[in-house]
């Protein structure tokens, strides 16, 4: 029996990414090969694969990198402790940050200069988060759950700002928040939100395609946090979710017995892997493909001047 498949929109690369995969392309074309990366560029095994085969060197440790080469750091931004090291490697540094997480690390410095303790909601592990973190150790508690608000709640902290990694989930975030507000008077918060345009317009687009559909398929890598949260807010809203990296990772069983497919993609997921499991959807009994409507995304960023 066949199936429909509902594409959301948007979906895929974000600003970010394509700006930080743009500014991977032109460094090889200017200065060749080898050029090193700080981290995987953007969480996606496709995107960095493809790279590692046109000479690029994906790097944990800046100590790493020998002395005088070019060394990218990726879209997730650093810590000031790892930008120090680098430039005492003398290393030519190009910076793919994202400008949405580098406005959370100015916050970050802010708020720390302004005395404030900062309770930055996020993952622990998450390199985003690290970087952040490093803006101001001293300053800032890493809130990753309504647990860890429990740790902080009998401490008697007067001046205290809210930062936020920026692809977390728009309605946990929300709620932790609150219960900060709810237990400390006079929370700080930037004016703008931490969480990014294109994080919350991927969860806009999950929400509206669960109740059509038996499962969703979250297109994207496992260490990708914004595709972990796409997943968790289709499973929220009742439907079995799956995290799958490419077409090799279908749900076999579940595709046999559903009759309306979603299918999304994180902000790190190339529109080809996309296409790819739609062609193999297709061949599984995919019948017809309804794109939602959605927002609309114009965002661009600026390259650095180095490489325009
Ligand atoms: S997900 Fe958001 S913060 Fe991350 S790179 Fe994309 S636009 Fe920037």
């Amino acid at each position: 029996m066949g199936f429909k498949i509902y594409l959301a929109k948007p979906r895929g690369f974000c600003a970010g990414v394509e700006r930080a995969i743009e500014i991977l392309n032109l460094a090889l074309k200017k200065f060749g090969s080898p050029i090193y990366v700080r981290h995987a560029i953007v969480h996606n095994e496709r995107v960095v694969s493809e790279f590692e085969k046109k000479g690029v060197k994906f790097v944990e440790e800046v100590e790493h990198v020998p002395e005088g080469s070019i060394l990218i750091f990726s879209a997730h931004g650093v810590s000031p402790d790892v930008r120090k090291i680098a430039e005492n490697r003398n290393l030519r540094i190009i910076d793919a940050t994202c400008p949405l997480v580098t406005k959370v690390h100015l916050e970050a410095k802010n708020y720390a200069k302004g005395n404030y303790t900062i309770l930055l909601i996020g993952h622990k592990n998450h390199v985003e988060t690290q970087g952040t973190m490093g803006e101001a150790p001293d300053r800032i508690i890493v809130i990753e759950s309504e647990e860890d608000i429990k740790k902080v709640e009998n401490r008697n902290l007067k001046k205290i700002a809210v930062i936020t990694q920026t692809t977390l989930s728009v309605d946990d975030t929300k709620e932790i928040v609150e219960r900060i507000k709810k237990r400390f008077e006079n929370v700080e918060k930037p004016k703008a939100d931490d969480i990014c345009y294109a994080t919350q317009n991927r969860q806009d687009a999950v929400k509206k395609i669960s109740p059509f559909v038996d499962i969703f398929l979250i297109i994207g890598s496992k260490e990708s946090s914004n595709s972990n949260r796409l997943k968790e807010i289709a499973e929220k809203y009742g439907t079995k979710a799956y995290l799958i990296n490419d077409k090799n990772e279908i749900p076999l069983e579940e595709i046999k017995n559903a009759s309306a497919i979603g299918i999304t993609s994180g902000a790190s997921t190339p529109e080809e892997l996309v296409q790819e499991i739609i062609g193999e959807l297709k061949s599984m009994g995919g019948e017809e493909i309804i794109e939602m409507e959605g927002t609309e995304e114009k965002i661009k960023f600026q390259l650095p001047p180095d490489l325009e």
